[in-house]
């Protein structure tokens, strides 16, 4: 009974939201126009190191600032940008955004870590122009590619084997690290896994979030931790929000940690003021 209680108590999220029919195209008429009017911007939530607290980076997070409706969030345009194609459109303005962030930044960085990361849809994945696309935004932008993370759900890594893991050895030969997101909701198995090249793993925060409370969810979130270690990966947690579940995910041995606690989604404006003071000297501590 407990375990059965316990395992409810995991928040879970659905993957791609419902909407219905006719608000879904609605949202993809105005999300088109969104696209060609520049309306789609970036927020960037810091990434710190643990048990250090130091900020190593950023999560580029897609922002929509709608006219009419003010900001819509990603669960509700994502999976419509992603049924109706327009991700592909979507997820190049996002990286390309991303990467000229980076490079104003890049001359005040010098031996300092810091790396942005950008989430890739399974979609943009499996584009034969994937290369061609990321060259293109490299060059033209002057970003160090060293910097650079690419995020991919495990749901994307659920494509033809031989693909994917092409996809992502192209990927990593240019110097992009590839995380795994959302890891632990997805499908893919151990074997698969093992197959493929990657550089990190992103806890989940519907394992992360409800975890001081909750064994099962602890037990997930140590177990992942101790399969990247096997594994020689980083292990990312995602939705810290209060300090305690930030020292136990230290106590746990994972290396890196986003969440509310540390910071929430930054304007690319603020972002930079933090990376002005890290690039003053020394290391840079988040609460
Ligand atoms: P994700 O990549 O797993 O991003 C983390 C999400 O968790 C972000 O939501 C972030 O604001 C939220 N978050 C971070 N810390 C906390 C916390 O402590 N508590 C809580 N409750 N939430 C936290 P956001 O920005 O709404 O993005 C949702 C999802 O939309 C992303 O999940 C990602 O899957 C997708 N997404 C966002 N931007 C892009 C993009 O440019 N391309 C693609 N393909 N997907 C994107
Ligand atoms: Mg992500
Ligand atoms: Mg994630
Ligand atoms: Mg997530």
């Amino acid at each position: 009974y407990a375990k059965a209680r316990g395992r409810a108590r995991c928040i879970s999220f659905e993957p791609a939201m419902r909407t219905a029919p006719l608000q879904a195209l609605r949202l993809q008429t105005e999300l088109r126009r969104a696209l060609e009017r520049d309306e789609i911007g970036l927020a960037l939530q810091p990434v710190v190191d643990l048990p250090g607290r130091r900020l190593i980076g950023f999560e580029a997070l897609a922002r929509w600032a709608h006219p009419g409706r003010g900001s819509v969030p990603p669960a509700e345009f994502i999976p419509i940008a992603e049924e109706s194609g327009l991700i592909v459109a979507l997820g190049e303005m996002v990286l390309r955004k991303a990467c000229a962030l980076l490079r104003t930044w890049q001359p005040r960085l010098g031996a300092t870590a810091l790396t942005v990361s950008v989430n890739v849809s399974p979609v943009q994945l499996a584009r034969p122009d994937l290369f061609e696309l990321v060259d293109g935004v490299i060059a033209a932008t002057g970003a160090d590619v060293r910097r650079l993370k690419l995020e991919v759900t495990e749901t994307a890594l659920a494509q033809d084997l031989d693909i994917v893991s092409s996809r992502l050895d192209g990927l990593r030969q240019r110097g992009f690290r590839i995380l795994i997101d959302d890891f632990g909701t997805g499908y893919s198995s151990l074997s698969r896994l093992h197959r493929l090249p990657f550089d990190g793993l992103k806890v989940d925060q519907s394992f992360v979030r409800p975890m001081l409370h909750d064994e099962d969810c602890r037990n997930i979130v140590r177990t992942v931790v101790a399969l990247g270690h096997a594994l020689g990966v980083d292990i990312v947690a995602e939705g810290v929000e209060d300090p305690e579940t930030g020292r136990e995910l230290a106590r746990m041995g994972c290396t890196s940690a986003q969440g509310y606690h540390f910071g929430r989604p930054l304007s690319p404006a603020d972002a930079g003021r933090l990376v002005e003071r890290l690039s003053g000297g020394g290391p840079l501590f988040l609460p």
